[in-house]
């Protein structure tokens, strides 16, 4: 097996990819075999963050003409419910997992707090950044960007549907072409559909590369940290 190019990393999972063929709800064998890649990078001696979104439980106000705080403070708490699924999945395999929740739900989660978060990191274990950032108006790639930031994290995995950054939606134009490379600038100026721009601008001005791949397909997660992935590397 090739070597890790990473020792530190961030991976967002948007909520589906725990959704299963369904499109909603918690798929445990797909919890599963997330958490056993995720035990692959442990066991390489990578540390791992991850970020989970919520869009297989609840995506903010989308139709439902709610006032958009609440729906956001909704959407967060979806972020926890999806983490400690992941939680479950990494401990059945012996994984040591924390959740940080940047809104207290002490019973439930640690806090968000920097330092212990390094800590568990550097001791092997998983640590799940729940809750986004803890504020509305924002997404979890903004919060897995941030989060990024601040334990030093060397890159973000972004775990897409789709196994890459395309100029078209290659599920409506199949002529559509991927990109092996982009720089943040030109994500932001061709508007291409990867993070939203608050979170690109983030890795930008932090240098933190993103390597979108496709997390259908065994072992996708390592070749992304390997450098075997065919997906798209973002960064300069
Ligand atoms: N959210 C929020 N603040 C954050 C992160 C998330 O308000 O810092 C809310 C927002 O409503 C968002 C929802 O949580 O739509 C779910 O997150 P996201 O859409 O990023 O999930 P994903 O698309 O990754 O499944």
């Amino acid at each position: 097996m090739n070597e890790p190019k990473y020792k530190r990393v961030m991976l967002k999972l948007s909520g589906e990819s725990l959704a299963g063929t369904s499109g909603y709800g918690i798929d445990f064998n797909v919890a599963k075999r997330i958490a056993e890649e995720i035990k692959d990078l442990i066991d390489m001696g990578v540390e791992v963050g991850a970020v989970i979104g919520a869009g297989n439980i609840w995506r903010g106000r989308e139709g439902s003409g709610m006032d958009r705080v609440t729906a956001d403070n909704m959407g967060m708490l979806a972020t926890c419910i999806n983490a400690l699924a992941l939680q479950n999945s990494l401990e059945d395999l012996g994984i040591e997992t924390r959740v940080q929740s940047a809104i207290e739900m002490r019973e439930i989660a640690e806090p968000f707090i920097r330092r212990r978060a390094v800590r568990h990191l550097e001791k092997g274990r998983v640590v799940i950044f729940a809750a986004g950032s803890g504020n509305p108006y924002f997404t979890t790639d903004t919060a897995a960007a941030l989060r990024a930031a601040e334990i030093d994290a060397e890159c973000i995995l972004l775990a897409k549907k789709v196994d890459g950054v395309y100029d078209m939606d290659p599920n409506i134009h199949p002529e559509a072409i991927k990109y092996d490379k982009l720089t943040y600038r030109q994500v932001i100026e061709q508007d291409l559909k990867v993070m939203d721009i608050t979170a690109i601008t983030l890795c930008k001005d932090n240098d933190i590369p993103i390597i979108v791949f496709g997390l259908d397909g065994e072992g996708n997660i390592v070749k992304a940290i390997t450098g075997e992935s065919n997906g798209t590397i973002i960064d300069g």
